[in-house]
């Protein structure tokens, strides 16, 4: 991406959390983010069509991170697992010093040019990633200090290959997003976003997520497949009560299963009780792990007695004296 304008984050959310939903994973410190913050109802001038003499070439040049409803929109339309969608498509990156896993959309062996562009254009539009409906605008959501609510915030993203700035149709961002069909894909990864910020601002106080953690927020965030299975297992059953309408729900849709991973992950990252507990499950658990420590160390010692018992066997002939 071509480096044009420093950004100028608005002073207030100095110190603020932020998360940006673009073809940058995140703001770089020289980049063709406009300066200018948007709202809803501000106009941009901007348009862009296949007769357009830059077709594509913002598909030649990518740096995309694909958010969780992006990848249960482009596994279903590729008709693969969320596994083999995020082996295939993506490539890992840590969002944050604290290691939490994120993908960005892969490229073309030795391009930075995107594996879905083809002859014609993109062969996914329909259901094309977040940040390539947003495109030539930016999406940016703000948690300031010592608030609970995120804020959203837009901006123009202008780089010099890109000619739809220089057509003369004026709309709205409110319009400019509903045209794209982003709202959909906002709506299904804000409670994603919210979490990411929460984590981030919740710095030392929470911690660091363990390791489990980490993976059970990657299986949340990127494979609904193996969520799905994971909720189905007596260990997820026996403790959480899910209703059996909402599992059934769960177990026929995508869309259904994300915001329940959502919930679940806040019960990991944060202990929020956003899923009930069975009555008695906690100690029944525990019980379960007593009996099941007791039993590790009963066949620790007669693992040890066994391999004492060896050990002091003589070798043969070893102590067996003449007569
Ligand atoms: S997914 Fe489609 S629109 Fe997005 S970068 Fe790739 S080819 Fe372009
Ligand atoms: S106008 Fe901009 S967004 Fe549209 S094809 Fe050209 S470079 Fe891509």
């Amino acid at each position: 991406m071509n480096d044009e304008k420093p950004v100028n984050k608005p002073r207030e959310y100095e110190g603020a959390q932020e998360i940006f939903e673009g073809r940058f994973s995140d703001i770089p410190f020289e980049s063709p983010v406009s300066p200018t913050q948007l709202g809803l109802d501000d106009e941009i001038q901007f348009d862009c069509h296949p007769g357009i003499s830059c077709f594509n070439e913002c598909c030649r040049n990518i740096d995309i991170q694909v958010l969780p409803y992006d990848i249960i929109r482009l596994k279903k339309r590729l008709e693969m697992t969320s596994h083999e969608f995020v082996a295939r498509h993506t490539l890992p990156f840590q969002m944050d010093a604290h290691g939490m896993p994120g993908l960005k959309l892969m490229t073309k062996p030795g391009t930075r040019e995107c594996v879905f562009l083809g002859e014609e254009g993109c062969t996914v539009y329909e259901d094309r990633p977040t940040a390539c409906r947003y495109y030539a605008l930016g999406s940016m959501g703000v948690r300031a200090k010592d608030s609970s609510t995120v804020e959203d915030m837009y901006f123009v993203v202008k780089e010099p290959h890109c000619k739809g700035h220089e057509e003369p149709r004026r709309l709205t961002v409110r319009e400019y997003r509903k045209e794209q069909g982003v709202e959909k894909y906002d709506e299904m990864n804000r409670e994603w976003r919210d979490i990411i910020l929460k984590k981030r601002s919740s710095g030392p106080t929470v911690g660091a997520p363990s390791g489990r953690s980490i993976q059970l927020y990657d299986m949340c965030s990127y494979d609904m497949d193996k969520f799905r299975e994971f909720i189905q297992t007596p260990g997820f059953t026996e403790i959480f009560d899910t209703g059996q309408l909402e599992m059934d729900s769960m177990m026929a849709d995508d869309e259904a299963l994300l915001p329940f991973a959502m919930r679940f992950l806040k019960q990991v990252l944060f202990g929020e009780m956003t899923i009930p507990i069975r009555e008695g499950a906690r100690e029944a658990r525990l019980e379960k792990r007593k009996s099941h420590i007791q039993e590790r160390r009963q066949e620790d010692a007669d693992e040890e007695k066994v391999s004492s018992a060896v050990y002091d066997m003589p070798d043969e002939g070893g102590d067996i004296k003449d007569k």
